[in-house]
């Protein structure tokens, strides 16, 4: 087919040319003396895009769901008590990680559509007058609902009830696309993949520690082996890896990092959000509802879309790619079938979105929905105009 495929799954997302570019390059001797600078500079860079200066940053050859273990593995003893929030699919597969790690996994269960109940996570660490529970894991962008949750009321909530667990954050699909505030929300442990915000393949994991969290890591009793970070942390010359980096990631990373500096952190949030709305305006206009069931948790990189029932999701999908060449997110696990995924995060603008959704409205009416044609469309420019004006 010509003309290339239209990405708008929630990740891996599409590559910059600048990222293209960097990475299109013979390997190299990863242990050359000039080597280390390109890692320090990554490192250097990192935690901004977490919002944070007083973190340190470190990379794993990993997926997300590897730092989901990193994070873990290096701070709490084993069995130790976690408590997570389960309101989408990326939550339950981590509390599910951390269970099969052995660790006692406390759940709260939240219909899927809502976002973290902080509140809830209170009084569980109210009533834990013992201070058993040793972190909280918090997934900030849950990626299979499309949901947004408030990560300072988590803290909040958490420092009411003077309890001293770890805050851990997975920000798979929000890091460099929403706001971030790592040293203001207090997060211990801030985890992100590279194939999402980040605009590169994936294969690389980052994790962003709070001081807190770095003076866990050498006494942590938990055997670990590939990600251990003490060999990381404890390296004479930063930037230095145990094991073979993935070279052209870093490549990549260096210039994704210069481009995101290049737009500017408000600038990014706020493509971001205006891409959201628009998005949100063709769903309205569908006469479709969101999975988001609290409009100010709304995601602005990702939008889950319900479909009535009777109606199938995977056939709107499968009209998209296989007619117009357009990639949407699958509804996963529970909501498999009933619900289609729209990402918009990472390297995007106003005119490839439009191009998405008139896609997705198409399909929508070769999947029998009552869809009036070009509706999404309109509702989606007013949308952009208005934001741009
Ligand atoms: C994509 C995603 C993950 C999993 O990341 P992988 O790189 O696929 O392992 C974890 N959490 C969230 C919120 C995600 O969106």
């Amino acid at each position: 087919m010509a003309g290339r495929n239209h990405l708008f799954i929630p990740g891996p997302t599409n590559l910059p040319d600048a990222v293209l570019n960097a990475m299109h390059r013979n390997m190299e001797d990863h242990r050359s003396p000039d080597f280390p600078a390109l890692v320090q500079g990554i490192l250097a860079d990192l935690p901004g895009v977490f919002g944070s200066t007083a973190g340190t940053a470190v990379l794993f050859p990993a997926s997300g769901s590897g730092i989901w273990e990193a994070a873990l593995v290096n701070t709490l003893a084993p069995g130790a008590r976690v408590l997570v929030a389960r309101k989408g699919q990326f939550s339950v597969l981590w509390a599910d990680a951390a269970q099969r790690l052995g660790y006692r996994v406390d759940t709260i269960d939240v219909e899927w559509g809502m976002p973290t109940p902080a509140d809830q996570i209170g009084e569980a660490l109210v009533r834990d007058v013992a201070h058993e529970i040793a972190a909280v894991l918090v997934v900030h962008n849950e990626t299979a609902t499309g949901v947004t949750s408030d990560i300072g009321a988590v803290r909040r909530a958490m420092d009411a009830a003077r309890h001293p667990a770890l805050l851990m954050v997975d920000g798979v699909s929000s890091v460099g696309s929403l706001e971030c505030r790592m040293d203001a929300w207090g997060v211990d442990a801030f985890v992100t993949g590279s194939q999402k915000g980040l605009m590169l393949p994936p294969g690389l994991g980052v994790l962003c520690l709070s001081p807190k969290a770095v003076a866990r890591v050498a006494a942590c009793p938990t055997p670990r082996a590939y990600f251990d970070l003490r060999p990381v942390l404890g390296a004479t010359t930063p930037g230095f890896s145990p094991y073979t980096p993935a070279i052209s990631l870093l490549h990549g990373m260096r210039a994704a990092l210069d481009l995101l500096k290049a737009e500017g952190t408000a600038a990014t949030i706020a493509r971001h959000a205006r891409l959201g709305a628009a998005t949100r305006a063709a769903v309205a206009a569908w006469g479709l509802s969101l999975c988001c069931r609290v409009p100010t948790a709304v995601s602005n990189t990702v939008t889950t879309v319900m479909v009535p029932d009777g109606a199938d999701a995977r056939a709107v999908i499968d009209f998209a790619y296989r007619r117009y060449n357009l990639s949407l997110g699958a509804g996963l696990a529970r909501l498999a079938g009933r619900a289609f995924r729209i990402g918009h995060l990472g390297d995007l603008n106003d005119l490839a979105l439009l191009a998405a959704i008139a896609g997705t409205e198409m399909a929508l009416r070769d999947a029998g929905l009552a869809v009036t044609a070009g509706s999404g469309v309109a509702a989606a420019e007013e949308s952009i105009r208005a934001a741009l004006a």
